[in-house]
């Protein structure tokens, strides 16, 4: 039976003029909206207590198993404004699927996807003037599950508690598009054969910190890790998909290996490089590969992409051996076009030829 999320106001929202200066400059995750969606699951009982309840602290016993053994997963989307004033999720069917898949793989209960597009549609309705309307504003929704039983021993945990929570976010690049550089770990790998890499686990994302560090004390903005076997594949971002572009017409991603997140901004970009004369590649791309590539100039363009801010351009890699300029260090023609491209179907101004966008 689906779930009903009924609506509990919050008897203390934000002003109209508090809220408005946050959209002003919002920023991101800095700021929540008044608020979220909750439902929890018991072994006993399966899902229950779905509601829309006022944003606020969740009481925890320090036993609680999350806090021990890190059993939990989250998913990232976005609410965006159309110019009409109705507002639209991306393909929130496909955070549904991966959020189902990271639930099995955490052994956590699988929420079903018409439940959690339902409170992601409930929370954005009920706080639906925190969705700003303008250039690239949008409504950053938050859905996660964790392990809430209170209870020490290494098993799943027979209770979970699922929330949504909305967050408003600004233009990624308040100042125009600006490519990034990257730092190539090869100290740290962020998932192995086996392993949580394909799940959207805070564990991941906790082991990725140290690699994040280490690249900012090399200048770097994000690390590109390698695979974790031989260290000579590339895998992806911390928080995002990777992509090369070459003079003979490829657009090529590392192939799904069960160690990469299956991004879903990774899966449009598949599907709209047809529009832009490239053929999608999914392959194992060797790290020497690329930097010869960049080297050779057969490499013309290489972006990251996700959810958060599109599609960014990498100006350079770096190694411990030195920088690797990609092209000009400028952001690429096509990177900016495929980018381009996706906004305006994700703020309604081009045709959803692809059936992506899901009205609230
Ligand atoms: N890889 C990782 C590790 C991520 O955290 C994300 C963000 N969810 C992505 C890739 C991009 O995924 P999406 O396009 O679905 O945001």
């Amino acid at each position: 039976m689906t779930m009903l999320f009924d609506v509990h106001p919050n008897p203390h929202p934000r002003s109209d003029a508090e809220r408005e200066a946050i959209l002003a400059r919002p920023g991101f995750g800095d700021h929540f909206t008044d608020h979220m969606a909750t439902a929890t699951w018991t072994a006993s009982d399966g899902w229950q207590d779905s509601a829309i309840v006022p944003y606020g602290p969740l009481a925890m016993d320090p036993a609680t198993a999350v806090l021990h053994y890190a059993q939990e997963i989250f998913e990232g989307l976005k609410a965006y404004r159309h110019a009409n004033d109705s507002i639209w999720l991306f393909r929130p069917d496909r955070n549904a699927a991966r959020f189902a898949a990271s639930a099995h793989r955490l052994a956590l209960p699988e929420l079903p996807a018409e439940d959690f597009v339902g409170s992601l549609e409930a929370l954005v309705t009920t706080d639906q003037k925190w969705v700003a309307k303008g250039g690239e504003d949008s409504l950053y929704l938050r859905p996660f599950m964790f392990a809430s039983e209170a209870f020490l021993g290494v098993r799943p945990s027979r209770r979970a508690t699922y929330c949504v929570i909305a967050s408003p976010a600004g233009p990624y690049f308040s100042s125009g598009v600006k490519p990034v550089n990257i730092w190539l770990s090869t100290t740290y790998v962020r998932a192995a054969p086996g392993g949580t890499g394909a799940a959207k686990c805070g564990g991941n994302y906790a082991a990725s910190l140290i690699a994040q560090a280490e690249a900012a004390e090399h200048g770097c903005e994000q690390v590109l890790f390698a695979d974790a076997v031989e260290h000579k594949w590339l895998e992806e971002l911390g928080g995002m998909n990777v992509y090369l572009i070459t003079t003979d017409g490829e657009l090529i991603t590392p192939e799904l290996n069960g160690s990469i997140l299956e991004g879903v901004t990774r899966d449009a970009i598949l599907t709209l490089a047809a529009e832009f004369g490239l053929t999608p590649v999914e392959r194992r791309i060797e790290i020497a590969e690329l930097l010869e590539g960049i080297a050779s100039g057969s490499v013309s363009e290489v972006f990251a992409c996700g959810t958060a801010a599109v599609i960014t351009p990498i100006g350079s890699l770096k190694t411990a051996e030195g920088q690797h300029p990609v092209g000009s260090g400028e952001a690429g023609e096509t990177t900016t076009a495929i980018r381009a491209r996706l906004l305006d179907v994700q703020y309604g101004r081009a045709e959803d030829v692809h059936g992506w966008m899901s009205k609230v």
